[in-house]
């Protein structure tokens, strides 16, 4: 199954990713996940995507699309992948339906996670995220030690653009860009099913569950 996590940032696209990739054994694919890998290691890719990430901007559509098509075509998605964050405007929800129908495949659905603004408020501004894995934290302290699901000793850091004013930065490019993208796959076909993203983990794991329905 290829599935998009749309919503906005803190709304538990990652934890729920990775919960829906392990259940329907695909990979899942975090552009944003890519770009923090390519800011830590120095590539041009991360240094070319930085400083816009810091602002809590997005990168430009070309460089996302470059990650999709690589992440996309690789052996790994062949069976499909759970996207999260790799559709954000128009133009590479339209980039990604044009490389997908280059290969004949298609998306099966968009999952839409709903919070309301001053609950992500809250949640961004009390997360640490693990330097390695990635993972999020709430009501940890950066510097912690986190415990890798690989084994491997990551840190607990307060991510850059989890700081206020990103973080407002970061809510405001939601609503202006990737908010129209939620009509944009009601307009063009896509099989969009919202959910209510405020719960425990399990809850908000089996609503995903319930609305991808027996398709998935
Ligand atoms: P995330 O981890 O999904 O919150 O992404 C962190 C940051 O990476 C975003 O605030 C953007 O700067 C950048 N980013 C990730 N995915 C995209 C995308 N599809 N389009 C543009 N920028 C992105």
């Amino acid at each position: 199954m290829l599935i998009v996590l749309l919503g906005p940032p803190g709304a538990g696209k990652g934890t729920q990713g990775e919960r829906l990739a392990a259940r329907l054994e695909v990979p899942k694919i975090a552009t944003g996940d890519v770009l923090r890998a390519a800011v830590r290691d120095g590539t041009p890719l991360g240094l070319a995507a930085k400083a816009a990430m810091d602002r809590g901007d997005l990168v430009p559509d070309d460089v996302i699309q470059g990650i999709m098509k690589e992440a996309l075509t690789g052996p790994a998605a062949a069976n499909g992948a759970i996207l999260d964050g790799v559709v954000r405007t128009i133009p590479q929800a339209e980039g990604l339906r044009d490389m997908l129908a280059s290969v004949d495949r298609e998306l099966d659905a968009v999952l839409l996670f709903d919070v309301e603004t001053e609950e992500l408020v809250r949640r961004l501004s009390g997360r640490t995220t693990c330097n390695a894995c990635q993972r999020p934290f709430f009501g940890r302290e950066p510097g912690e030690p986190c415990e890798c699901p690989d084994g491997t000793k990551g840190i607990l850091i307060r991510r850059s653009d989890d700081e206020p004013d990103a973080v407002r930065k970061r809510l405001d490019v939601f609503k202006a860009q990737t908010q129209p993208v939620i009509e944009w796959y009601r307009k063009n076909g896509g099989r969009v099913i919202a959910i209510n993203a405020v719960g425990t983990l399990d809850e908000v794991e089996a609503r995903a569950i319930a609305g991808l329905g027996p398709a998935r």
